[in-house]
């Protein structure tokens, strides 16, 4: 019997404190999300809209819910109303629609830019360049209803550990790098996503701040 909360704490005693765990709960039961909400875990992520808001109305409403996946821009609405994070925002075209449902219901929609940092072609993000022309944008800084706070990417799956480093510490360092160009005034932009059961140990050396682990903490996926 996989014991979540058990493997929570684990991994809570092991890093640093300023790194946050994002259990991802993705595929599965409601019941063991429940089980450690119940020993006062309350964060959690999933990778699919449907799955995440059908589990929003299921379970209780004091879970903090962030999205790690590929976000579709006609799905923005489902979230809208209480989703934590987004982190894997990937065009200009979703913060406008962000912004525009975020506004509808009242609050500010959270959000991580994702930045393809890895060799696999199949992986969203966007390069540097593109995250620059977008921060160099008025249209960028009239979204009233979105607040971008730093970086999200995943690396390469791959055995090679010095590859993944120096993936992660390009991410960390552009992270840096807009924090000081863009946001100087209040450092906002303060917020790197990566690190999965993987490979989070080398992605904290390297300076994130957010955690996403799916695997380690509720076993296996099929
Ligand atoms: C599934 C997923 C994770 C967690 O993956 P594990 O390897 O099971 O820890 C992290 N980030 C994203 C974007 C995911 O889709």
């Amino acid at each position: 019997m996989i014991n979540v909360s058990e493997n929570i704490s684990r991994i809570l005693e092991e890093i640093p404190s300023g790194v946050k765990l994002i259990p991802i709960s993705k595929t599965k039961p409601d019941e063991m999300i429940l089980s450690a909400w119940g020993d006062g875990f309350k964060v959690f992520g999933e990778n699919k809209v449907q799955d995440l808001s059908r589990k929003y109305e299921k379970l209780p409403k004091d879970i903090e819910w962030h999205m790690v996946g590929h976000m579709q821009t006609n799905k923005v609405k489902y979230l809208a109303s209480f989703v934590h994070l987004i982190h894997g925002v990937d065009s200009f075209k979703l913060m406008k629609i962000m912004n525009k449902e975020a506004l509808k219901a009242g609050r500010i929609m959270n959000g991580l830019l994702q930045i393809h940092i890895a060799e696999e072609e199949t992986k969203f993000g966007f390069s540097e360049d593109e995250v620059r022309s977008i921060l160099d944008s008025t249209e960028f800084w009239n979204l009233k209803n979105i607040r971008i706070s730093g970086l999200m990417g995943m690396a390469t799956n791959t055995s090679d550990v010095r590859q993944v480093k120096a993936e992660f510490g390009k991410l960390k360092r552009l992270q840096e790098d807009l924090n000081s160009s863009y946001f100087s005034s209040d450092n906002s932009f303060r917020e790197v996503s990566m690190g999965m059961s993987g490979d989070y140990k080398i992605a904290i050396e390297e300076g994130s701040t957010m955690i996403r682990i799916g695997s380690l903490i509720f076993g296996s996926r099929n």
